[in-house]
């Protein structure tokens, strides 16, 4: 199954093995099988860099039962495979306080809750009233918030762990006033970053205080603009690397790691990277600071 044409960045080689479960009978009846082997959890991949060579464990995605939206009183009901731009687009639509920050942000309900996605003030879980999940022996776990332990991108829930849908906050608020809060974040946001190139968004995390945002950082080292093969760090944002023209994903791990070298030399700091980096190998992931 090719997997470039599932992922944002159009970048990749195959998964060896691909299932899409449309029914938390059919992902229980998927994972059982797959009890005690690593596989991996496609949403949108507008976080993902596959490797040249492709993924060897298998991946699952959602679909059908799990795409669902649902809003209520002051909560709304999503699967984990609904859309955020959906669920801002109807919080925004129907005048729901605190959505505003989501604008803009591509990917999954389940990708979202697995990144804790946001801004550098508010992520996803801050506006969760729990959280299911199926674990791999099928079993469906419900998450409360200080369970996950969210905290920038990241939650302490097993990585095998597929989130399958979840209760949000969304209470009434003034709907002129939640429309203009939406609109100025979208504005702000489209205006800042790249959206009319294929990307993964920000590629490292930031180093925080006394170091700065992450593309500061990478101006610091000279490397907005760079270029390896068809991938550039754009002129617009330094945080983001762009597939410019048939990037492979050695482009992109060639400009990190690059990145990554004369910052560490530079200042020393040691950058880690938010994208998710599928398929490399241990020198690869070493070279741009990820975890095996
Ligand atoms: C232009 C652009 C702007 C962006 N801006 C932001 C931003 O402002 N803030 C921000 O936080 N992110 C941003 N991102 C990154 C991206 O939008 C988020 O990380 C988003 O949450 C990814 O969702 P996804 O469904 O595409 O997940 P994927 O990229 O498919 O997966 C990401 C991770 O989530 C896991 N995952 C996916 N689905 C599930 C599931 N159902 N259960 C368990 N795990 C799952 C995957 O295994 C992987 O580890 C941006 C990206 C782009 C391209």
């Amino acid at each position: 199954m090719p997997l470039a044409s599932l992922t944002r960045y159009r970048i990749g080689g195959p998964a060896e093995r691909f299932a899409r479960f449309a029914s938390p009978l059919e992902l229980a009846g998927g994972l059982e099988p797959l009890e005690g082997s690593t596989y991996r959890v496609l949403g949108w991949g507008a976080n993902v860099l596959v490797s040249d060579r492709g993924v060897r464990e298998p991946i699952i995605s959602l679909s059908g039962e799990f795409d669902h939206l649902q809003i209520s009183a002051d909560v709304v009901d999503a699967g984990g495979a609904a859309g955020l731009p959906a669920l801002v687009g109807d919080a925004r639509r129907e005048g729901r306080v605190g959505w505003d920050f989501l604008e803009a942000v591509p990917g999954t309900v389940g990708g979202g809750l697995r990144m804790n996605a946001g801004s550098a003030e508010i992520g996803l879980w801050d506006r969760v009233v729990w959280a299911e999940a199926m674990t791999p022996s099928g079993d469906r776990v419900r998450i409360q918030p200080d369970e996950a332990a969210p905290g920038y991108r990241s939650i302490q829930v097993p990585e095998q762990w597929v989130f399958i849908g979840a209760r949000f906050a969304a209470p009434l608020g003034e709907p002129i006033a939640v429309n203009a809060l939406h609109a100025e974040r979208r504005r702000l946001k489209v205006e800042a970053q790249v959206y009319e190139l294929p990307s993964c968004g920000s590629i490292w995390k930031n180093p925080g205080p006394p170091h700065g945002s992450a593309w500061e950082v990478v101006d610091r080292v000279g490397m907005r603009g760079a270029v390896r093969g068809g991938a550039q760090i754009t002129e617009k944002h330094s945080n983001f690397i762009a597939n410019v023209g048939d990037a492979t994903a050695a482009d992109v791990i060639g400009l990190m790691a690059e990145t990554r070298r004369r910052v560490l030399e530079a200042e020393g700091i040691e950058l880690e990277p938010e994208i998710r980096l599928w398929g490399f190998e241990p020198e690869d992931l070493s070279s741009v600071g990820a975890a095996p």
